[in-house]
């Protein structure tokens, strides 16, 4: 068998995806690897394919119970077989799995950090031709990630406990210089072929919404999108709980994970929303790392992520099978402020030393300004993404809320001048800076006590923008800091940089650029649109729509045959086929074995197991449409 037979035969596509040929090829000629790509993009092929074609047991090891369990699922579904062996199993199935190990019956075994140490279990994998072993997840081995996990450093101990080195095989989405420096040294791989793909996720569409309440703007975002699964991101457990409940009682299928709820009631919810029972789930980032649901159509964040790396990582849980999939950011000045609190609290996961413990703030301070960038920007969002990452890319991307929104510069020389001057009359009248706050209320004409207290309401600036909204006089305070004509001290007190002098002295113009449209209305209006699209494609040209609502009809109904067996068996729809497999095949209507298996993602294993009730659909659905 060629690698290419496996990936046809067993996992039933027809061609690598970028790094996934080059990854396998090092390993199969006995070679370490590090592979790095982004989330969906198929690292765990690279492993599981070399495994099948090398001598002996491939170990991978796994940083979460919920995908040891999934990837195993997987893989028993397309015909491999393998096991995993962590704390889910009673000590009775831990020794069938090492029995059947030493029988030879696993290609793959999938094995929890912790259980590496453990010393009957190093003298069972000691007799055992180990071919391969593969990190998955491997940014978990450094600190500087954002998932550490000392008990990834277990491995090192555990290789030299091995009479013979097996080849090392290392994946992440990280792509951050330092995690990957990281691996390389911690794991010691020797020489390893590196493989970093591309980071774009083309069929991912990025937004960023600066609404004027969340609650309600995220409410009616995800009613738009009834039929659909979404995860929705909240900074704190508290926010879980009340995002949670608010969409309940609106009447929405929702369920929440978070770290304060008992592992039985974190598992039921989880599965719930695995299998398609519960549309909505609402979590902290303790949820996701080990969900590998492929039909995750949108991924909301109500709360400001601490990083773009994390904040990829997570919306780019959408979307994995390949079909159009939105990522949409809900952000406001709060999750500043509650993301510096998280920053300033945070509780370091090792022993650090006083110069480290340093570094590491001032490196999620930068992580943190990244995002805060992200969130503000007028670029494409993408664009910063895979700025971000390191990767060259179009101007525009044509999709992100920003690419679909006309900024217009606007001058806004004169409420600089307006708002430099008052920043210079305080100064002047009271021998200090205040903070932005009170620079605000100023010229707004605010009769707020501590205005009244200070004597500005006597200032010749007060009240100078009094037809302006508060929130409007925020933005260009901020645009200006921004341009660094102003800057933010000590105390959070305003200054002026020598810069805005050329504005209120020799007229230099501002300019600043405007949406037309907010961007909330681009989101709304872009999902509208692609809703009209979707029903106008069913009315006029007879031929092309008849096409299109055949094709949505069987694929509504290829789903409920998924869900059927999925029932049956007991296990998440997903592993059965995924959407993007379902949508081929609503598309080729095949009526035979072998049509079905040109269909993308049906392997023989699984179109000799699951076939003849697909086919039986197809079958079905012809005869319907040749009576009318
Ligand atoms: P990662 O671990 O990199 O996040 P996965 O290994 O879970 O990604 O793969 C994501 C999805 O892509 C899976 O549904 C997988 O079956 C699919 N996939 C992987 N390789 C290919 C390929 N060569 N052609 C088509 N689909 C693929
Ligand atoms: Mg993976
Ligand atoms: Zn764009």
């Amino acid at each position: 068998m060629t690698k290419q037979d496996i990936l046809r035969q067993y996992f039933g596509y027809t061609a690598f995806r970028g790094g996934q040929e080059a990854l396998i090829d090092a390993v199969l000629a006995g070679r370490d690897v590090l592979g790095i790509m982004p989330t969906g993009g198929g690292k765990s092929l690279c492993y599981q394919i070399p495994a099948m074609l090398l001598e002996g047991i491939t170990l991978v090891v796994s940083p979460l119970i919920s995908l040891m369990k999934d990837q195993v699922m997987a893989l028993k579904a397309v015909g491999i077989p393998a096991a995993y062996i962590n704390s889910s199993l009673t000590p009775e199935q831990i020794s069938l799995v090492c029995r059947n190990m030493l029988d030879g019956r696993y290609k793959i075994v999938y094995i929890a950090p912790e259980r590496l140490e453990v010393g009957s279990m190093i003298d069972l994998i000691r007799r055992l031709p180990i071919a391969m072993l593969a990190v998955d997840e491997a940014h978990c081995i450094s600190q500087w990630g954002q998932d550490f996990r000392p008990s990834y450093l277990k491995i090192i101990d555990f290789l030299e406990n091995l009479p013979r080195r097996p080849i090392l095989a290392a994946y992440t989405a990280t792509a951050t210089q330092a995690v990957r420096e990281d691996i390389t040294a911690i794991l010691q791989l020797q020489n390893p072929l590196e493989v970093v793909t591309g980071f774009d996720r083309p069929n991912l569409s990025f937004s960023v919404i600066t609404p004027k309440g969340k609650p309600k703007k995220l409410l009616s975002l995800v009613e738009a999108r009834k039929e659909k699964s979404g995860i929705i991101y909240c900074s704190t457990r508290s926010a879980v709980e009340r995002v949670c409940d608010s969409l309940r009682e609106q009447g929405i299928s929702a369920t929440r994970y978070h770290a304060g709820l008992t592992d039985e009631e974190r598992r039921e919810n989880q599965d719930a929303f695995i299998r398609d029972e519960m549309a909505v789930m609402v979590a902290t980032n303790a949820f996701g790392m080990g969900i590998n649901k492929s039909n995750v159509n949108y991924v909301i964040h109500y709360n400001m992520p601490m990083s773009l790396e994390a904040y990829y990582q997570e919306a780019g849980r959408a979307g994995r099978d390949g079909t159009p999939a939105e990522c949409i950011l809900l952000f406001n000045l709060g999750d500043v402020r509650t993301a510096t609190t998280l920053i300033e609290s945070s509780e370091d996961k090792v022993d650090l030393t006083e110069a480290e413990r340093e570094q590491l703030r001032t490196l999620r301070f930068m992580r943190l300004n990244q995002m805060i960038d992200y969130c503000k920007t007028t670029k494409c969002l993408r664009g910063v993404i895979l700025d971000y990452f390191g990767q060259n890319h179009s101007e525009s991307c044509g999709s992100c809320s920003n690419c679909q929104t006309t900024f217009t510069q606007r001058d806004i020389t004169r409420e600089a001048q307006m708002i430099f001057s008052c920043v210079k009359r305080i100064y002047d009248k009271l021998g200090y800076y205040v903070g932005k706050a009170l620079v605000v209320s100023t010229l707004q004409g605010s009769t707020r006590e501590r205005v009244c207290a200070l004597g500005l309401q006597d200032l010749s600036t007060y009240g100078l923008m009094r037809e302006k909204q508060r929130a409007d006089i925020r933005a260009l305070v901020d645009y200006l800091i921004e341009r660094g004509y102003l800057a933010e001290g000590e105390y959070n007190t305003l200054r002026m940089n020598p810069e805005a002098a050329n504005v209120l002295f020799r007229g230099e113009q501002v300019t600043m650029p405007m949406k037309e449209m907010t961007l909330e209305d681009v989101v709304e209006e872009l999902h509208q649109a692609k809703q009209t699209k979707r029903s106008r494609k069913k009315r006029p040209q007879a031929t092309v729509n008849e096409y299109h609502s055949a094709t949505d009809i069987l694929y509504e109904r290829l789903k409920a045959v998924r869900a059927d067996i999925a029932r049956f068996e007991h296990v998440p729809p997903y592993i059965i086929f995924s959407n993007a497999t379902l949508m081929d095949m609503a598309m080729k209507k095949p009526v035979s074995v072998d049509e079905l298996l040109t269909v993308s993602g049906v392997g023989s294993v699984k179109a000799e197991r699951y076939g003849a009730y697909f086919l039986e659909a197809v079958v079905d659905f012809m005869n319907e449409k040749i009576k009318f």
